[in-house]
């Protein structure tokens, strides 16, 4: 019989849940150390008491920076065993969340599936399923229909909810006072304000955000305050309606806190690069260390087709000053659902932005892997080098469709006999060696 109610309220008891333990060992770190920082809302074991398969992770800047990835039935893809292989492989890449963001149809069997399948961390946004959810028109919902939902997803065993608290209805004149160049580019932020600007009522995320605290305290589910005004271009970067929303999104954070829920906080967007530390530090200061969850940042406007080398820029540079965990981006943002290939290239780039921010904060055991790879590098052991690859595949297809013309199979097409590392390894071996 469990004697806690979520994973923070059980470090502030002092008790160490299994999910601590787990996080602990992953983390190269003591439960001791890491219960701290639960109980201080530094790190968020996301973990509802639902989902029972879950292989647990812990979400905080101290830690390794994590990765999301976004799938769901849409209607363009509507079969749950096509999602759930495409959900599968990006575990396998690497992934440790998988956002649903179900679109068509009946969604809870495929959210079940997930939290009965899945191993990772598993998320949702209410907002978006409360309209497929009653098949009816988004001012005709009440605040009560949107609770109900997020009471379901939390049953259902999903591990964080992204919640568009943060905005008021105050937000609305400010958004037609500020004239930002892309306004909200949120969908559930957009699908919010939509309703308030409807209805006239207040934000129902935020009037009832008691209420809605109580149900993730019930299942353990970790609240992720959604940013409705990240913004969506470079020029409406760090403004006024963004800082106004974190502020109260640290507001948000400290109510979350004094219920025993764990936060995430979500974070831009579109930033120039010389303003994403600056984020990362004001984040941190606003929120109190609570653990950011960010989309990119994407560092500049001008490259659809190649979002995820955009975003994986900003990515690195946010995880090293701070941000956590990493939305990806895939080819397709700006333009197409992702199709399996974007999805792939989304997360590639999304696990060397974490990975490189990993080396860089100086994570324990971070850099074994690169180590391991000069070493195989310099012995020229190219199945060694596989090993270490993030993406082997693509690089053993490479090699085998460019393998050098002689047969001087350790090296590789790009300098055949040329090839420093063999010319250096046989210099210091006192060999002969032979170019031409
Ligand atoms: S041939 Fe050139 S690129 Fe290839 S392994 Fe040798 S030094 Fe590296």
């Amino acid at each position: 019989m469990r004697n806690y109610t979520t994973q923070m309220d059980a470090a502030r008891k002092g008790i160490v849940t299994p999910e601590i333990e787990a996080v602990a060992k992953k983390e190269h770190m003591t439960s001791e150390a890491l219960m701290k920082l639960v109980a201080e809302g530094k790190v968020a074991i996301c973990a509802n008491r639902n989902h029972t398969c879950l292989n647990p992770e812990g979400v905080g800047s101290m830690l390794r920076t994590k990765i999301n990835v976004n799938l769901g039935v849409s209607r363009d893809c509507k079969d749950y065993d096509i999602e759930m292989q495409k959900v599968m492989s990006a575990v396998n890449l690497g992934a440790e969340a998988i956002m649903d963001l179900s679109s068509h149809g009946n969604t809870q069997p495929f959210r079940r599936k997930l939290t009965s399948e899945c191993p990772a961390m598993i998320g949702t946004v209410p907002v978006y399923d409360s309209v497929i959810h009653y098949q009816r028109d988004l001012a005709t919902l009440t605040a009560r229909d949107f609770i109900d939902v997020i009471r379901m997803h939390a049953e259902d065993g999903v591990d964080f909810v992204t919640l568009h608290c943060g905005i008021t209805r105050k937000t609305i004149e400010q958004i037609k006072k500020h004239k930002r160049k892309m306004n909200i580019v949120s969908r559930g932020g957009s699908l919010v304000f939509a309703w308030m600007s409807m209805t006239g009522e207040e934000n129902p995320f935020y009037e009832y955000y008691d209420e809605i605290l109580d149900i993730c305290e019930e299942y353990d589910v970790t609240v992720s305050l959604g940013d409705a005004c990240r913004p969506g271009c470079l020029a409406d970067a760090t403004d006024v309606c963004q800082i106004e929303e974190l502020v109260r999104l640290g507001e948000l954070t400290k109510r979350a806190w004094d219920h025993n829920v764990q936060v995430m906080v979500e974070g831009p967007g579109h930033v120039p690069l010389d303003q994403v530390a600056a984020n990362m530090k004001v984040q941190q200061s606003i929120c109190m260390g609570a653990p950011f969850y960010v989309l990119g940042p994407i560092v500049t406007d001008i490259a659809p087709g190649y979002d995820h080398i955009t975003s994986a820029i900003g990515g690195a540079v946010a995880a090293m000053n701070g941000a956590a965990f990493l939305c990806y981006v895939t080819p397709a943002e700006h333009l197409a659902l992702p199709n399996v290939e974007d999805v792939k290239q989304g997360i590639i780039a999304s696990k060397i932005a974490a990975h490189a921010a990993d080396i860089a904060k100086g994570v324990p055991g971070a850099r074994d892997i690169d180590d391991k790879m000069a070493e195989a590098r310099q012995k020229l052991d190219w199945d060694a080098q596989y090993a270490c690859a993030l993406d082997p595949e693509t690089a053993k297809a490479i090699r085998d469709s460019r393998s050098p013309e002689e047969d001087h199979s350790d090296t590789c097409s790009m300098c055949g006999k040329f090839c420093a590392v063999r010319s250096m390894n046989k210099a210091l071996a006192g060999e002969y060696i032979d170019i031409l």
